[in-house]
């Protein structure tokens, strides 16, 4: 690779604007809100859209706005040849920020902070810059360069479905949207819902209710039942070594229609069930050791201890388990589940390996909950890869090893980046590795240094991707 020098010169002289023009775009609180018209996001996203399309203009790009959910600045000639997507709106400030999350400040300790300075609106400037760098040194080129900015990626990135639903991607993509230096392999998802029904019962003790686990990506610290027909004493006696087994502890009180048991365990990421312990399974492998009548909520605990047992975080008795090199294994957490009188219901998080497909994971799975009694349904979203050997991201790890004095390489996350769609794509930088930049949370920063890296980098990319060189 030859390294254009350049780049680096005009970069290092654009230093104080690419810090101005991040400045502004984060001092417009561009947290998504409710729809209004021309703003499907909230006045929020939009008017951080409306700033960035006048800073793009202001640059002589040509400037496109998609339906008020994702803006469009070009360069070259017509043929797509490269796009770079970023996204503008941010998550909620929260607590304990030591200075206005909505006024970024460049510190002594040469990090600016603020709201979306690395997530990811300092992705964004950093490829505007790289476009500028290119336009302003003149570079001939040879086919279009796209930066793509959308408006909903914090909130299920519906921006890019609408965009990509009227308009094809480039040959290629890059999102600055996460690491350096490359991530080409993204889990997929198959959400696996279930659900049984069966009469009113009488047989006593049964479990009458039950709940565990508040959101499907949340594999929850604590799930309780309610049981009819059993004594809180011997209940507790019977559940306390039965939990203990598997890393739990378990509390009783005397509740409506019986007495509630509830299991504590250690709540985490459904994309790493083995840093925690699942109160779900727990709860289940415990009811299903207690003397409950026969009957159909019953049958049911035990069937759901059989399929999703405790401690099977990779899907072995659902019959899924799989794994590749580039992804590692399919991971499998069981995080909601609620009884009633009259039935059960569940979702299962399971993420999979590029290798996953229909056939050997949903298949698999309904079946296995259809033969258990459960009517399953549920959602897969493939998993994404984008070869390793590729010119593209060759091509992308010579400019960033070049740039960065760092080795280049590709890895894979348990996914959802914002290139999950997009055929081809891979998410690059912005962030250097090692670099802790508080994403969502307080006092969010990123090095002035690694954003003018990164732009050097992706300026480096783009003329070697659309220059006539
Ligand atoms: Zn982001």
């Amino acid at each position: 690779m030859e390294k254009d020098m350049r780049i680096g010169a005009w970069m290092e002289s654009h230093r104080d604007e690419l810090v101005e023009d991040l400045t502004a775009l984060c001092r417009v609180n561009s947290v998504s809100g409710p729809a209004q018209e021309g703003a499907p996001y909230g006045p929020g996203p939009k008017k951080a859209m409306e700033k960035a399309m006048e800073m793009c203009a202001g640059y002589g790009f040509a400037v496109t706005n998609h339906g008020d959910r994702v803006m469009t600045a070009d360069m070259g000639p017509e043929e797509p040849l490269l796009d770079m997507l970023a996204h503008l709106d941010v998550v909620g400030p929260g607590d304990g920020w030591e200075t206005d999350p909505f006024a970024p400040v460049v510190k002594p300790d040469g990090y600016i902070y603020g709201r979306g300075v690395a997530d990811d609106k300092g992705g964004a400037v950093a490829a505007l810059y790289a476009m500028r760098c290119v336009k302003e040194l003149g570079l001939p080129l040879k086919g279009r360069c796209r930066l793509i900015l959308g408006t909903d990626e914090e909130n299920g990135s519906s921006d890019v479905a609408y965009y990509y639903g009227r308009v094809k991607p480039a040959p290629h993509t890059f999102t600055p949207d996460s690491d350096f230096p490359v991530c080409n392999a993204e889990k997929g998802f198959y959400r696996l819902r279930f659900r049984r029904e069966w009469a009113m019962e009488t047989a006593l003790p049964r479990v009458t209710a039950l709940n565990g686990g508040f959101r499907v990506n949340v594999v929850p610290g604590q799930a309780s039942a309610v049981l009819a027909g059993m004594d809180k004493a011997a209940l507790l006696a019977a559940a306390t070594p039965l939990a203990a087994e598997l890393g739990a502890s378990v509390r009783a009180e005397e509740a409506d229609g019986g007495v509630k048991l509830t299991v504590v365990a250690k709540g985490c990421h459904a994309a790493m069930p083995e840093t925690g312990v699942n109160a779900n399974t727990v709860l289940i492998r415990v009811l299903c050791g207690l003397p409950l009548a026969d009957c159909e909520s019953t049958a049911a605990l035990h069937a759901l201890d059989k399929l999703l047992p405790h401690g099977d975080w990779y899907g072995k008795a659902l019959g899924i388990a799989q794994a590749d090199e580039v992804t590692g294994p399919l991971t499998c957490s069981f995080t909601m589940i609620t009884f009633t009188d009259t039935g059960a219901q569940g979702l299962c998080d399971c993420r999979v390996p590029v290798c996953a497909n229909e056939a050997n994971c949903k298949a698999v799975a309904d079946a296995a909950m259809t033969a258990a009694g459960f009517v399953p349904e549920g959602d897969m979203v493939p998993p994404h890869y984008t070869p390793a050997k590729g010119d593209f991201i060759q091509t992308l790890n010579r400019s960033y090893e070049a740039w960065s004095g760092n080795k280049g390489g590709c890895y894979s996350m348990g996914g959802g980046t914002y290139v999950h769609d997009v055929p081809g794509g891979v998410a690059f930088g912005v962030v250097m590795p090692g670099v802790d930049v508080r994403m969502h949370g307080a006092n969010e920063r990123i090095p002035v240094k690694d954003l003018i890296t990164a732009a050097e980098i992706f300026a480096q990319a783009v003329a070697d991707i659309c220059g006539q060189g």
